[in-house]
C-alpha cells in the first residue's frame, strides 16, 4: 500500500518548534504534542480545504452538538522510525476503514481517504524529528471529528470538524494489572455504539473503572450486558485468555471493538503454530481455568500497550492470581509484533507502510 501524498493543502508553519523543550526520555502518554495539526472542517455536505497549522487552542459556538450530544469519534495509531530514519506507520488502511464505519454509526460524514491518508503523510512529513528511534519510542497519532454545527437542537450537525495531532510516546508500561470482572456495568450493549471508536464509550466506562480502582484493581474486563457471563474486553482494549497452550478470544461484534491489534496477533499467533480459538469465552470457563491450573496468561490488546499482561483478576468475592510461566505468549507476540512494528523483523504480512 502506497499513501498518496496530498497537494490540495494549505500549510502554514510554526515559526519556532518546541521540539527541544521536550523531554524524551521522561514522556507521560498523550501528554506533549508535536508543533502542528491538521484541520479540516466540513460544511453544508462539503469537505473544505484542509490546513496544517501551528498547534493551538481553537474556538467553537458553545451550542456545538459535541458538548451537548457527543457526536465524536477517533482513532490510534503510531507512527515509528527505523534505523535508517525511515518512518512507518501500522496497517493504517484498517485505522482509515474503521474511522468511517465509526463516522456513519455517529451520523457524521465519512472522510475522505485523501483527506485522512494524504493529511497525515504531510503532517508526519513536517513533523518526522518528533518520531524518535528505537527503544519503544514512536509517535502516537490521534485523528478525530468533531460535530461543531451550532444549535441545542437533539439532530446530528451538518457542520463537523476532522483533526489530527500527534503526540511522542515511550513505550507504554502501566505497572502490575489486576482486573475485575464486570457483574452489574457494561461498556457497550447489544444495538448501541460499541463498535465504534466513540468518545461516549470512553465516558461510560470512568465511573465503574474508578470504582475498580478504589478496591485496588486497574482496569476492569467487561461482560455482555444481557448476562455478564461472556468476557468481552479488557477496558479499553481486546483481551485474549490462555488456556494450557490455546489462545482464546472473543469474535468481533456490535459490542466489542474490532481492534487491529487484535486480529493481527491471532495472524501472527498462527503463523508461530499457537492454536487460537475466535469464540465467546464464558467466566465460568474461566474461573474453572484457574482454579484447576490450565489459566496460564490473560492479556490486554490495543494500540498504545500493544500487549498489556494482567497479573490476576478477581470475581464477585474470589481473587485469583495468575502463575508466573517461563515462555509467555503475551512477551513472546509482543516482541515478535514490534519487532514487526520497528522494521527489525522482516515484514511477511505487508503490514507496514512507509511515509
Ligand atoms: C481502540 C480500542 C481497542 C484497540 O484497538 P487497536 O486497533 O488494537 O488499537 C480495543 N477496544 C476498544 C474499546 C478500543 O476503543
Amino acid at each position: 500500500m502506497d499513501i498518496k501524498t496530498l497537494e490540495n493543502i494549505d500549510i502554514n508553519l510554526a515559526s519556532i518548534s518546541k521540539i527541544n523543550e521536550v523531554d524524551f526520555e521522561n514522556l507521560t502518554f498523550g501528554n506533549t504534542f508535536t508543533d502542528h495539526m491538521l484541520i479540516c472542517d466540513y460544511e453544508n455536505g462539503v469537505w473544505q480545504k484542509p490546513v496544517i497549522q501551528p498547534y493551538a487552542p481553537f474556538t467553537i459556538d458553545p451550542s456545538a452538538k459535541v458538548f451537548h450530544y457527543g457526536q465524536a469519534i477517533f482513532e490510534g495509531m503510531k507512527a515509528y522510525k527505523d534505523e535508517r530514519d525511515d518512518v512507518w506507520l501500522f496497517r493504517p488502511d484498517q485505522n482509515f476503514e474503521r474511522f468511517n464505519k465509526s463516522a456513519t454509526r455517529m451520523a457524521m460524514p465519512e472522510v475522505p481517504e485523501d483527506v485522512f491518508m494524504g493529511g497525515l503523510k504531510r503532517l508526519l512529513e513536517i513533523e518526522k524529528n518528533w518520531v524518535k528511534k528505537g527503544n519503544g519510542n514512536s509517535l502516537y497519532i490521534r485523528p478525530f471529528m468533531i460535530a461543531t454545527g451550532k444549535g441545542v437542537v437533539a439532530a446530528p450537525a451538518v457542520f463537523y470538524r476532522f483533526m489530527i495531532i500527534l503526540s511522542p510516546a515511550k513505550s507504554y508500561y502501566s505497572g502490575e494489572v489486576k482486573v475485575l470482572i464486570a457483574e452489574h456495568f457494561s461498556r457497550a450493549a447489544n444495538g448501541g455504539i460499541g463498535a465504534a471508536k466513540a468518545a461516549g464509550n470512553y465516558s461510560a466506562q470512568f465511573y465503574p473503572t474508578k470504582l475498580a480502582n478504589e478496591k485496588g484493581y486497574q482496569q476492569i474486563i467487561w461482560t455482555d450486558d444481557a448476562t455478564h457471563t461472556k468476557l468481552e474486553e479488557a477496558g479499553t482494549m481486546n483481551v485474549f485468555f490462555r488456556i494450557n497452550d490455546t489462545l482464546y478470544t472473543a469474535p468481533t461484534s456490535e459490542r466489542i471493538l474490532d481492534g487491529i491489534t487484535r486480529k493481527s496477533i491471532i495472524e501472527l499467533a498462527k503463523r508461530e503454530n499457537i492454536n487460537v480459538d475466535v469464540r465467546p469465552v464464558l467466566v465460568d470457563e474461566l474461573i474453572d481455568a484457574a482454579k484447576n491450573g490450565t489459566l496460564k496468561e490473560i492479556f490486554g490488546a490495543g494500540t498504545a500497550a500493544v500487549i498489556n499482561p494482567i497479573v490476576g483478576f478477581s470475581y464477585k468475592e474470589d481473587y485469583f492470581e495468575l502463575p508466573k510461566i517461563e515462555k509467555s505468549f503475551a512477551l513472546d507476540l509482543k516482541e515478535k509484533l514490534t519487532n514487526i512494528q520497528y522494521k527489525v523483523a522482516e515484514d511477511t504480512f505487508g503490514w507496514t507502510v512507509k511515509i
